[in-house]
C-alpha cells in the first residue's frame, strides 16, 4: 500500500476515528478496540500503511482496555518524547507512514520490561 501525500488522501483511506487517532494523535474510548481481546496468531499491521508492527507472541492483557505489548517488530516504529497533556510520555509511530499509535512505558512485564499501549483502530490484523 502506498502512503498517502495528502491530508485529503489520508481522509479518504481511513475512517474518521482512525483519522483522528493516527492523523491527529488522538486516543480511541479505552474498551473499544476490536482487537483489544484478540488472541489469534499473526501479525499486526499499521492500519494506514501495512507495515508489520507487532506479534501476536507480544501481545499481552494490560487491562488497560488499549491492545498492548511487550515488544514492537524492530525497525517498526519510531519513538519521540510526548510533553502533552502535562505528561512526559515516549509516543510510538509508524517508521513507515509517521501515524500516532499510541505510547510506550516502562511498566510491563519481562522480558523487556515495556508495555506498548497502542490504540486498536491504528491496527490491521493479519491471521497466520
Ligand atoms: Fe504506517
Amino acid at each position: 500500500m502506498e502512503t498517502p501525500k495528502s491530508e485529503s488522501e489520508w481522509k479518504k483511506r481511513l475512517t474518521p476515528e482512525q483519522y483522528h487517532v493516527l492523523r491527529e494523535k488522538g486516543t480511541e474510548m479505552a474498551f473499544t478496540g476490536k482487537l483489544l481481546k484478540n488472541k489469534e496468531t499473526g501479525t499486526y499491521t499499521c492500519a494506514a500503511c501495512d507495515q508489520k508492527l507487532f506479534s501476536s507472541d507480544t501481545k499481552f492483557d494490560s487491562g488497560t482496555g488499549w491492545p498492548s505489548f511487550t515488544d514492537a517488530i524492530p525497525s517498526s516504529v519510531e519513538f519521540h518524547r510526548d510533553m502533552s497533556h502535562g505528561m512526559v510520555r515516549t509516543e510510538v509511530t509508524c517508521a513507515k507512514c509517521g501515524s500516532h499509535l499510541g505510547h510506550v512505558f516502562d511498566d510491563g512485564p519481562g522480558p523487556t520490561g515495556k508495555r506498548f499501549c497502542i490504540n486498536s483502530c491504528s491496527l490491521d490484523f493479519k491471521k497466520q
